[in-house]
């Protein structure tokens, strides 16, 4: 052997600390079997090769949408696939190793109820997240959808099925930072969350192409920061998501107003600008569902609704919260009107 590879060896041999030292004396012909199974499963595990999608291999099809960060493509990879390309600036080094970190937390993901992550095309320009195809329809769909009736029981089953999602991926160590009820799609009754951690990636994109000084708050998205967040949205060209306190107890801000979605039919402050929004939050304003009967429900709402993010409950509290909840006497119409109330605190 040529004295690279028998350094090379050597490092293996002594990280292996499965092998008796009786044999590491080498080369015995077992042994070197051993070494070289050792090797090529470290060559596997080092890299992140294993989850690079070489750009030529997609076939893109149809633009399903554009969102805050690119576009998102119908396409086929060993059977039907969701593509998000990205617009990332060639010559911005921040961007590209902040997509690839937030590319290597994908692969910790396993569960149910969180979409697939197939893998990452990681070479400029084509920069690329390969997910399974969602073919149901989105929550925000479907609480919106006059002919879907949701009633309690189901409301319950989807906020559950989120909730568990979402305390998987705390587990891990990941924040959503943008949980809304378009991130979520329903398909045949199950939960599939989307866009975990992407919002990094996203944010640097939106303000590094921004031209004027002016706060570009994408429509929708203010009913879903907690007042930490809200209060710290500064009018600059210059921010990124660190610059955002973004946490556990955000997430489970945005969880709040996922269960008053499915619980009203619309968004919290649906009408109103901007302005009268971030006023309303930090004054410590929040929207109550008048209309719908159960206190236990409510109760839910203002507990993730709690001005103090510390104060707000985990996933895995609301998880048995919602199980525990009666299923009757609950009532959900969405013509209604709506009532302001100040948050409960303790
Ligand atoms: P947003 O989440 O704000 O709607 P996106 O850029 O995430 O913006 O999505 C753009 C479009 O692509 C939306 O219509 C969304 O429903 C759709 N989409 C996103 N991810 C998937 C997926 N994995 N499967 C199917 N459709 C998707
Ligand atoms: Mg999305």
């Amino acid at each position: 052997a040529d004295s690279d590879t028998l350094k090379t060896l050597q490092q293996v041999d002594s990280i292996d600390s499965d092998v008796d030292p009786m044999e590491r004396s080498w080369p015995t012909r077992q042994n070197s079997k051993h070494l070289s199974h050792i090797l090529d499963s470290l060559k596997r595990s080092s890299v992140l090769s294993e989850w690079d999608i070489p750009y030529e291999e997609l076939e893109i099809q149809d633009l399903i949408g554009a969102g805050r960060f690119g576009r998102v493509f119908k396409g086929k990879w060993h059977g039907d696939v969701a593509i998000k390309v990205f617009n990332i600036e060639t010559d911005n080094d921040l961007q590209l190793a902040s997509f690839k970190t937030e590319v290597s937390m994908f692969r910790k993901t396993r569960h149910e109820n969180l979409v697939l992550f197939m893998g990452a095309c990681m070479k400029l320009p084509h920069l690329a997240i390969v997910t399974s195809l969602c073919k149901g329809k989105t929550l925000y769909d479907t609480v919106r959808d006059r002919r879907e009736t949701l009633n309690m029981s189901r409301i319950v089953n989807i906020a559950t099925q989120i909730a568990q999602g979402m305390g998987y991926l705390h587990a891990r160590e990941i924040l959503h930072k943008d949980l809304k009820s378009k991130n979520i799609f329903l398909e045949n009754g199950k939960v599939v969350i989307t866009d975990f951690g992407l919002f990094s990636v996203t944010k640097l994109i939106q303000y590094g192409e921004r031209k004027d000084d002016t706060l570009a708050i994408p429509p929708g998205w203010l009913p879903y920061l907690a007042p930490e967040v809200i209060t710290s949205l500064r009018a600059t060209s210059q921010y990124t998501d660190s610059d955002l306190p973004f946490s556990q107890a955000s997430d489970v801000y945005a969880f709040g107003t996922v269960w008053y979605e499915l619980l009203v039919g619309d968004l919290p402050f649906k009408t109103q600008p901007a302005e009268s929004i971030i006023w309303q939050v930090g004054k410590g304003l929040r929207q109550s569902p008048s209309n719908v009967q159960s206190r236990d429900a409510k109760d839910i709402l203002m507990q993730c609704w709690k001005t103090q993010p510390d104060k707000r409950p985990q996933f895995s509290d609301l998880t048995q919260t919602l199980d525990r909840l009666p299923r009757k006497r609950l009532t959900r119409s969405p013509s209604t009107p709506l009532h302001l109330s100040r948050s409960a605190e303790s």
